[in-house]
């Protein structure tokens, strides 16, 4: 399932989000992200950065609107193949990791595969090279409980990229880390996509948001500014 060349990674035509209650927590996006970006997504809490990462992620669908996934419309997927697109085109980094107590790195990166239903053999030896490029190779036999903040994030990096995703999200990645460790989380991230991954992060942090190539700002559930070149709002069909 990959998307021709040219097809934006992640499309919004006209998305909304309602929730139950009626909260609409997304209205009327229109935003296309193509690959190889490095996008922000930035605005006060509670202004749908989350629901829109959610959405981008297949993790939830729209209300109105259509969200495509690396060409794919996700409205017109079945249950079964909007898990199989998630499993194996998109990477999630979330605020907590919640890493398995007593389960080793290594397993819990080479877990990430388990869709592709490769052998564990290799499992483990694509997760020990994601491990490696995150900077973990001496911690693949470690317990979550022995490592730091910013390694279990590292960890979830690596977990969330093991696959070889069209598009890694992060949803608040550094929120919990102090500064130094979330600077290199996002340093990271950087050099996963200057090798060639579309990552979308969401951030309240405003350095960490202007050193970011495109922002797009949200507010009460619509993107009230970006920074892309072609215009996000209104572009071809
Ligand atoms: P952000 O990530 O920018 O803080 P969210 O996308 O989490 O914003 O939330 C946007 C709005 O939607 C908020 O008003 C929030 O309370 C509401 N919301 C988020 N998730 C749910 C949910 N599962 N059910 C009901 N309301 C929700
Ligand atoms: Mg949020």
């Amino acid at each position: 399932m990959t998307g021709a060349p040219g097809t934006p990674v992640v499309e919004f035509r006209e998305v909304s989000k309602t929730y139950p209650g009626g909260v609409a927590a997304v209205r009327d996006v229109n935003l296309r992200i193509r690959r190889g970006e490095l996008v922000a997504i930035v605005g006060p809490s509670g202004s749908g950065k989350s629901s829109m990462l959610n959405l981008m992620g297949s993790l939830d669908r729209p209300s109105s609107g259509h969200v495509l996934v690396d060409g794919h419309d996700v409205a017109e997927l079945t249950d079964r193949e909007v898990s199989a697109l998630r499993a194996t085109r998109i990477g999630f980094v979330f605020q907590q990791f919640h890493l398995a107590v007593g389960v080793p790195v290594l397993d819990a990166v080479a877990d990430g595969l388990l869709y592709a239903g490769a052998p564990q053999r290799r499992r483990r030896a694509r997760a020990a090279a994601a491990l490696a490029r995150v900077g973990l190779s001496h911690r693949v036999h470690h317990l979550p409980h022995q490592l730091s903040g910013g390694e279990r994030q590292r960890v979830a990096v690596a977990r969330a990229v093991v696959g070889g995703p069209a598009v890694l999200l992060a949803d608040e990645p550094t929120g919990n880390l102090d500064s130094a460790s979330g600077a290199a989380v996002l340093a990271l991230l950087r050099e996963l996509n200057a090798a060639g991954t579309t990552v979308v992060v969401i951030t309240h942090d405003r350095e960490i948001a202007a050193a970011l190539p495109r922002r797009v700002e949200m507010r009460d559930g619509r993107v009230v500014a970006d920074t892309a070149t072609e215009p996000a709002i209104g572009a071809l069909g």
